[in-house]
């Protein structure tokens, strides 16, 4: 772990000219933060095409649970794939997808049903579509900051960059935006404490003057807004909005894409809300990178016909499989490492940039962790400087540098990550 990281001068040779193939023939669509173009990975480490080596800190944007190559993984991978591959579970059950619904639900308390899909935003789709057709409520309500994902419906929702919309209208109808109840960024002017109750009055406002509550199919929410820039909820908030949203017969529809298969120190985030929500999406860090997305919902929604929905790929035998083996190491060890290594990787960072100019925050919740910089620019040059000195991060929102390791991160990784990010941010803020 202690010979160097970055070899050569970054981007390598090898790396620039696919870089450049990249550049030919790719969607002009694709961000490419910076220059890293893998070849392989092992546990937290990524090495790059010129051999460079990187400690991940960001798993495929939440993904990666049980980093690269993990034994049990591979194995389950193997074993599914010479056994059986593709046949559309839209049609035809088989045990590796069916087994996998039956532990999500025994997971969630019982009572819930699953579909499956291959990504987070055809999860989104799905809840979308499942609840408007259960309730034949034509409105949908949402945060401002939110992330569900890019295509049109699951788009409609999303509200965290303008970048994502511009050009694209005009999109799903119904959907209202309210702000959400960030105490590190109250809405409407309110003191921090006052940011949950001020949520929850526009919220009556709304439902009072324009927006017919009766007439509301469901409210998506992150638990932690992701892409957004990691954004925590006021204390509470969520278990009052429950409460709310039940006396309106609203669903209440818990996008843990990002923040769910253990990574924030619980298998769900929401149970730290001590909220139980009636659609639960899951995708990400389901299956350790294989694309899978669940969407769990109370079993008395599931009012559709056959036909109704599906999707060919969706629950594919060898991405439940990988999910199977991710569940079982999850369950043995990792949603406790992911709330201990968090915690330390949390406290490590907060030591090490104390009171440096150009950090203003820095929060986390298990393996879900941000540090927010004075402005965007610092923000990327911090993000940049880390990538330079081996430590793959990336932004979201305006000014977060987000951190989300594997879960398999050991307390010595940890803490060289941390030191790694520490002097990157230290270097931007002072202008080295
Ligand atoms: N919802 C949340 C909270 C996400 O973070 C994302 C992806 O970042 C999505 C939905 C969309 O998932 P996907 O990119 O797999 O479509």
């Amino acid at each position: 772990m202690n010979e160097p990281m970055v070899t050569s001068p970054l981007p390598g040779p090898r790396a620039k000219a696919l870089l450049e193939r990249d550049r030919a023939v790719l969607s002009t669509s694709y961000v490419r933060p910076y220059p890293f173009v893998p070849d392989r990975g092992e546990g937290v480490w990524l090495y790059d095409v010129d051999g460079n080596r990187f400690l991940d800190f960001f798993a495929g944007i939440a993904v990666n649970t049980t980093g690269y190559g993990h034994p049990r993984v591979l194995a389950a991978v193997e074993a599914q794939a010479k056994k059986l591959q593709h046949v559309c579970f839209s049609d035809f059950t088989h045990e590796p997808t069916l087994s996998l619904a039956e532990r999500l639900v025994e997971r969630l308390g019982g009572g819930y049903r699953v579909y499956f899909g291959n990504s987070g935003t055809e999860a989104v789709e799905a809840a979308l579509k499942l609840a408007r057709y259960h309730t034949r409520r034509p409105y949908f309500l949402a945060f401002t900051g939110a992330f569900h994902g890019r295509t049109l419906g699951s788009l409609s929702l999303t509200s965290s960059s303008p970048r994502y919309r511009e050009g694209f209208a005009p999109l799903l109808p119904g959907v209202v935006h309210v702000p959400f109840p960030s105490p590190a960024d109250p809405p409407f002017g309110v003191a921090p404490e006052h940011a949950a109750q001020a949520v929850l009055e526009h919220l009556d406002h709304l439902f009072k003057t324009k927006l017919p509550p009766a007439e509301v199919a469901a409210f998506f929410v992150e638990p932690i807004q992701g892409e957004g820039g990691y954004r925590f909820a006021a204390p509470g908030f969520f278990k009052a909005l429950k409460e709310k949203l039940d006396r309106h017969g609203i669903l209440l529809v818990a996008d843990e894409i990002q923040t769910g298969a253990g990574r924030t120190g619980t298998f769900l985030a929401m149970e730290q809300e001590g909220v139980t929500p009636d659609v639960v999406l899951l995708a990400k860090g389901l299956a350790s990178g294989y694309p899978i997305s669940a969407a769990i919902f109370k079993a008395e929604l599931s009012s559709w016909p056959p036909g109704a929905h599906g999707t060919t790929f969706g629950g594919h035998p060898v991405a439940a499989a990988a999910a199977h083996a991710t569940l079982d190491l999850l369950e043995a060890e990792l949603i406790e490492n992911a709330a201990h290594v968090g915690a330390l990787l949390l406290e490590k960072l907060r030591a090490g940039l104390e009171g440096v100019p150009g950090v203003r925050d820095v929060r986390g919740r298990g393996l879900l962790l941000a540090i927010e910089y004075a402005d965007q620019s610092t923000r990327d040059a911090a993000v940049r400087r880390a990538f330079e000195k081996g430590v793959l991060t990336l932004g979201a929102g305006e000014r977060a540098q987000r951190l989300t390791p594997p879960l398999v991160l050991s307390e010595a990784e940890a803490e060289l990550g941390a030191a790694l990010v520490v002097e990157a941010a230290r270097e931007v803020s002072q202008g080295a």
